[in-house]
């Protein structure tokens, strides 16, 4: 698929991704509205999305993303809805229901079907980013564009080191760094360093943790007092789920936190063994076999009885 083709025409479009946006959201929108502005100079593009983190300010177009939602006058000609299905856009989500043409690309395996009235949905790629690359025409890369494909990569990818790194991911963070930006000083800002308050709710997060299934499984949570003690919000919590599952010999990870009253954010993350994405499905999210994530009603009892269960017994099955 070429972007180009399915945009071509258009005066108006819509750019659009999850909510409580990560890095992959971030530069995947980003770099699409980089690239479709200097195809399409006459067209009118704006990017929807949540408030991002800051650290994403040094890509092009942060400051121009629209976190009001501002409703356009007229329907839109194309909602592009970047990383995610439509259910997932937030106050966006009205915009892409009465725009003309709906494209969804994305890279959940729980949204293989897609929602848009085009779809380019690879379970397999590493990112967003990543097809985000593939459907724009390449002589029309450029510096900033490449950072802001970059930053979505590695932010999925755990820098490269995650499962869904292949070699075309590689190829194609071997073309993105080709044009000269300081990548190390990149990764370093956006995914390595942390804010003191971030590191101390870790801290708390990891000291607080408990092990269960003879080892194999790992749950950790935070309350709302807990993220106001430590002047913290959903935006740094990245990083969390993932550090938790580095324990040894564990399988599994639980790590969540609470959005509001007795309603939990939570983070599954997986070794392989254990297909997450289902876990997450059941309880009405999403996400990848070893990252998902899903939002539960209850005490944090109730939600690791709940999601437990579940893990359990694909632990169980996998044992034979
Ligand atoms: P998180 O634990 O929020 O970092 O999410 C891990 C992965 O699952 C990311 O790729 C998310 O986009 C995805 N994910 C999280 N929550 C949901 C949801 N409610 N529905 C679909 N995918 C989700
Ligand atoms: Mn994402
Ligand atoms: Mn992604």
């Amino acid at each position: 698929m070429k972007i180009y083709e399915e945009c071509k025409g258009a005066h108006t479009i819509a750019i659009g991704g999850h909510v409580r946006p990560d890095g992959d959201c971030v530069g995947a929108c980003l770099a699409m509205k980089m690239y479709l502005q200097k195809r399409m100079p006459e067209a009118k593009i704006t990017v929807y999305l949540e408030k991002p983190s800051e650290i994403f300010s040094l890509l092009q177009g942060f400051d121009e993303i629209d976190s009001t939602f501002a409703k356009p006058a007229e329907p839109v000609d194309v909602f592009l809805c970047l990383d995610c299905d439509k259910s997932r856009l937030g106050d966006a989500e009205s915009i892409f229901d009465e725009a003309k043409k709906t494209v969804n690309i994305d890279h959940h395996v729980s949204n293989a079907r897609g929602t848009g009235m085009v779809n380019y949905v690879v379970p397999t790629a590493s990112s967003a980013s990543e097809l985000v690359f593939d459907v724009l025409e390449e002589e029309y890369l450029d510096e900033e564009i490449a950072k802001a494909l970059y930053v979505g990569i590695i932010h999925d990818t755990g820098v490269f080191h995650y499962s869904n790194t292949s070699p075309k991911t590689m190829q194609i963070g071997a073309k993105l760094i080709s044009f000269g930006f300081d990548f190390t000083r990149i990764i370093g800002e956006t995914f390595y360093e942390k804010t003191y308050h971030q590191n101390q709710i870790l801290g708390r997060a990891l000291l607080e943790s408990i092990l269960f299934m003879n080892g194999q499984c790992i749950v950790s949570s935070i309350d709302k007092k807990t993220m106001d003690f430590y002047e913290v919000t959903s935006k740094d919590m990245d990083g969390i789920a993932s550090q938790l599952r580095q324990t040894k010999d564990v399988e599994c990870a639980i790590f969540m936190y609470e959005i509001e009253p007795l309603v939990y954010k939570v983070s599954l993350r997986s070794g392989g063994k254990v297909d997450v994405s289902k876990v997450a499905e059941y309880f009405g999210g999403g996400g990848h076999v070893r990252a998902a994530g899903c939002t539960l009603n209850g005490t944090n009892h109730d939600v690791i009885n709940n999601l437990s269960v579940h893990i359990e017994k694909q632990l169980l099955e996998a044992e034979g």
